[in-house]
């Protein structure tokens, strides 16, 4: 059996682990074909790539890309994309712009909060310069403000607390677009995290089948085997294509360790059936 990872993250954004140690792990996690999706950027894959081949697993190159529908931000998984896509490159760089933007906006939201320089405190957080709210919670840890990143989301990052910042992303549309012009498939990433009622979740599917999306993530890092049954249903519902990703983003969480996904139903059409054409390596597909 062929273990896939599709959904994982590296210091090119929100990950602890550079992309050479993030292949390292997958492969000690016997990953076979793990694919780098770090946040609005593809500044790791080459790196990635590079240990791919020293350590012989199949690298896909891939990017979670942050979209608007209607009053909600969707993250989209572009997988098998052409890196060099100038259109992609430039579309990810207006997102990096609007990145720090917001960013700032955050740190002045904060020293209302009485947390002053917390746009400083969070770049120290990133090798990159592409800074997620993932960043603005390790420094406000580390401040003592909350005793884990996600008691920081709940009490000044997610939606209605005082240093949350409303986004306007690009379109859900123009998002599977541009992954489609860049040669890959898009694949809604972990759909039960939106918190939409089920018709919503069905209409944000259906529009997203219209756009030209081919996936959803059926399983992922913090998904139980309700959720999971659930999203299958979806899957055949919408005729779309199941695909698996841990979400990691750091070893200090072993419960959504690389690779840590379940088995899919025999027969349920995936993302992988007909291989990535720019991964890596080729697998026998057994
Ligand atoms: P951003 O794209 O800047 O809005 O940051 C989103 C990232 O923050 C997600 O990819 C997660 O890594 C992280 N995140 C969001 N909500 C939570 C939460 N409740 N607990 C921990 N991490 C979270
Ligand atoms: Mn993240
Ligand atoms: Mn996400
Ligand atoms: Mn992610």
């Amino acid at each position: 059996m062929i273990k896939y990872d599709l959904h994982a993250h590296s210091t090119a954004s929100d990950g602890l682990l550079t992309p050479t140690e993030l292949v390292s792990r997958a492969k000690e996690q016997h990953v076979d074909v793990l694919a780098l999706t770090d946040h609005d950027t593809v500044a790791g894959i080459e790196e990635a790539k590079t240990a791919a081949l020293t350590h012989n697993i199949c690298l896909v190159p891939g990017v979670e890309i942050s979209s608007q529908w209607q009053k909600t931000g969707i993250h989209v998984i572009g997988l098998d994309i052409n890196t060099q896509s100038v259109e992609l490159l430039s579309q990810l760089q207006d997102l990096q712009t609007l990145r720090t933007t917001r960013a700032q906006e955050i740190g002045r939201r904060l020293a209302k909060e009485g947390i002053p320089d917390a746009y400083q405190g969070a770049l120290r957080y990133t090798k990159a310069e592409n800074l997620t709210r993932t960043h603005f919670a390790r420094f406000l840890v580390d401040q003592g403000k909350a005793s884990s990143i996600s008691g920081v989301f709940k009490h000044y990052l997610a939606q209605g607390k005082p240093g949350y910042v409303k986004t306007e992303w690009p379109a859900l549309e123009k998002v599977v677009q541009l992954i489609k012009h860049a040669g890959g498939i898009a694949i809604i990433a972990h759909p039960a995290r939106y918190k939409l009622t089920a018709n919503k979740t069905r209409q944000l599917l259906q529009d997203f089948k219209n756009h030209g999306g081919v996936g959803i993530e059926v399983a992922h890092g913090d998904c139980n085997r309700d959720t999971t049954a659930a999203n299958i249903k979806l899957a055949e519902k919408f005729e779309l294509q199941a695909s698996v990703g841990s979400d990691f983003h750091d070893p200090d969480t072993p419960w959504l360790e690389l690779g840590r996904l379940p088995r899919l139903p025999a027969g349920l059409p995936t993302v992988w059936d007909n291989g990535f054409q720019r991964g890596t390596s080729k697998l026998q597909i057994t």
